[in-house]
């Protein structure tokens, strides 16, 4: 690993390099990551800006969504001045102004199967930031299947969750579809354009997401495989709930019917929390 740091990076990150968990190698594996984060909303913004202050060498954007007035309430990425921008685009020009010496890869694109077999691949960890049931499913068995750890993320209303699946590495970890093992119908799970969100939840459950990529990163600290965070905003409680791998899963199970993305219709970033 390259553990050449200039001048002015080991100022950057002088406070990573103080802790003994980081060091020098942990920056440097900070740098060599390539991490994606599947939208430009509510939990991408944190996530993306602490993935790169913290010196994340490459990190991609994919959002196909223009930036709107209501996002601004919690969508703390982008600014007033961008209405009408392409947020993946928006949100690469403030993390360039925050950190020059990252890479940030825009893909405007919607998030399809074909899509996600091609980006994903190119990445070695990758993060949901979305809203729908439709991009979660498809990102989730997409992780399983080309092998690559999933940091997922969801809110709604006051309340949060947070889990981390990395089914492809066997058992003991569970994948997505262990915990909901198909997408609910129409309407039974309401999204945030519907059910509203307060904006403070989506930054404290996309900055822990952030935590939880940096951790996988660097390799240390207990990692979220297998377990479900809950947090309920109104009472301040965290609770953490075990999550089991089902041997009978469609995916990860022994008998998986899953075997690739083909019945996975073009999902739309409808909402980005
Ligand atoms: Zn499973």
């Amino acid at each position: 690993m390259d553990l050449d740091f200039t001048d002015a990076e080991l100022h950057r990150y002088s406070r990573h390099i103080l802790l003994q968990d980081v060091g020098a190698v942990g920056q440097a594996r900070l740098r060599a990551a390539r991490v994606l984060v599947v939208g430009a909303g509510g939990l991408g913004a944190p996530l993306a800006l602490y993935l790169a202050a913290a010196g994340v060498g490459t990190i991609g954007l994919v959002d196909h969504d223009a930036l709107e007035l209501s996002n601004l309430q919690r969508q703390v990425i982008h600014a007033t001045s961008r209405i009408g921008r392409n947020k993946a685009d928006s949100a690469a020009e403030t993390l360039a102004a925050l950190n020059p010496e990252i890479r940030v890869e825009v893909h405007a694109t919607r998030l399809d199967a074909a899509t996600a077999q091609d980006l994903i691949p190119r990445y070695d960890i990758v993060c949901d930031g979305t809203d729908n049931f439709a991009t979660r499913f498809l990102l989730g068995d997409a992780c399983h299947l080309l092998g690559r750890t999933l940091v997922s993320a969801a809110v709604l209303r006051f309340e949060g969750q947070l889990s981390t699946f990395k089914s492809h590495a066997g058992p003991p970890h569970p994948c997505h579809r262990c915990l909901h093992p198909e997408i609910p119908p129409d309407g039974l799970v309401p999204s945030c354009s519907e059910a509203g969100v307060l904006g403070a939840v989506t930054g404290v459950m996309g900055t822990l997401q952030a935590t939880e990529v940096l951790k996988e990163i660097l390799g240390i600290g207990e990692g979220m495989s297998g377990r479900l965070l809950l947090w309920d905003a109104l009472d301040t409680r965290f609770r953490t709930v075990k999550l089991r791998r089902d041997p009978g899963c469609a995916l990860c199970g022994e008998g998986a019917t899953i075997r690739d993305l083909s019945a996975h219709r073009p999902a739309v970033l409808a909402c980005t929390a």
